[in-house]
């Protein structure tokens, strides 16, 4: 969006953040706003930090249309912090369905089963193309306190472009979103959501932050195991001050909302995300060289896995890569090949760099 003089980082997280909202923290880093101290040595009860959170979480709400029913919380944890702190405040020692699509609902699922009597109620694996399995299929239980999704799988690729009506299934069970690799690239439709969390280090800022939106009336259910910093109405009622909050986290974290808002807001994001995945998997998909499996309809827009047809060239396309200005394209061990994260930050350019590399080592080795 202004000139780089940096490369083009593809990680998935921790990621990039945009160049502006580095340079303001930078800026601030020794005296923020004249006050004589940087924000990671201020109280997080002084004037100062108070309007920093306050105006983190005004931002946050306007971006995504939060309705006045539901609370923002600021915690620490991360999404698998989450994978426990959900269960604990949600299940009510009950049912709690899941639908499985990748790796990260799987370690949400074996998490949960430490708290909760847990059903896997649709999957696709074992499916070749990874197609999120079609909402009417699920076999959702009557007495289930909530239903889980992923609604983004980072390292999978696949992502629910829209999210599944519950009531429309007949259940009046909360929906759960783990959005933590996809949140501000696209609207969130509350009137299906009962709680989302996002860890930030995807799509917001540093990590150590997670970011927790809940509807009122899912508040004040905790098993009685529940740690108190993780209890949701004590975080609540503390306005997300129970314990010291990840201060610098939220104050970046912060700085990303602003910048999203001058940038055109979520909607613009949510256009430049259409706009960069399809730039990336027309190229992927041009030829037989490169390979992505995931079902067009389920494809992940920030998150991209791909593999060269040949892997004995690998190392040949990362260092070419690199090179290039071309970070992080290293797919997850788990899964192998390449994967390209084109969060909120990375401009267009940037994608359009990479599908320039993806062109030109065809060229040279297909
Ligand atoms: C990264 C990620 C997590 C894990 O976050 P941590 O902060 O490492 O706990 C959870 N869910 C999804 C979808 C992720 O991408």
């Amino acid at each position: 969006m202004t000139d780089r003089t940096r490369p083009y980082n593809f990680a998935p997280g921790p990621a990039a953040i945009p160049d502006e909202v580095l340079r303001e923290a930078a800026a601030e880093m020794l005296d923020w706003h004249g006050c004589g101290v940087g924000v990671m040595e201020m109280s997080h009860r002084g004037k100062e930090f108070m309007q920093i959170a306050a105006e983190a979480e005004a931002d946050l709400r306007e971006l995504l249309a939060v309705p006045a029913g539901f609370r923002i919380l600021f915690l620490q944890g991360g999404g698998l912090g989450e994978n426990a702190i959900v269960p604990m405040n949600l299940s009510r020692g009950g049912q709690v369905d899941f639908v499985q699509t990748g790796s990260w609902s799987k370690k949400s699922i074996a998490e949960a089963r430490r708290y909760a009597d847990v059903a896997v109620v649709a999957t696709n694996s074992g499916s070749a193309d990874s197609a999120i399995p079609d909402p009417s299929t699920w076999a959702l239980r009557k007495g289930a306190s909530y239903l889980h999704i992923c609604s983004n799988e980072t390292i999978d690729g696949v992502e629910f472009h829209a999210l599944p009506d519950l009531a429309a299934l007949g259940t009046d069970a909360p929906l759960v979103i783990d959005c933590s690799s996809h949140i501000l690239s696209r609207p969130i439709d509350w009137s299906r959501v009962g709680l989302a969390f996002a860890g930030a280090q995807k799509n917001v800022g540093p990590a150590g932050l997670t970011m927790v939106i809940v509807r009122d009336d899912l508040l004040g259910h905790a098993l009685p195991i529940t740690p108190s910093a993780f209890d949701y109405r004590i975080v609540a009622d503390n306005g997300s001050m129970f314990n010291t909050p990840p201060t610098w986290a939220i104050y970046v974290a912060g700085l990303t909302f602003k910048w999203i808002k001058a940038n055109g807001g979520v909607a613009a994001m949510d256009a430049r995300a259409a706009e960069k995945s399809a730039l990336l998997y027309e190229a992927l998909d041009a030829t037989g060289f490169y390979v992505n499996r995931v079902a067009a309809a389920s494809r992940s827009r920030m998150n991209v896995p791909f593999w060269l047809r040949d892997e004995s060239l690998n190392d040949a396309f990362l260092a070419g890569a690199k090179e290039r200005g071309l970070l992080a394209l290293k797919g997850h061990k788990s899964v192998g090949g390449m994967r390209a994260s084109i969060y909120n930050a990375m401009p267009v350019a940037g994608v359009r760099a990479l599908v320039a590399w993806l062109q030109e080592f065809e060229k040279t080795h297909g």
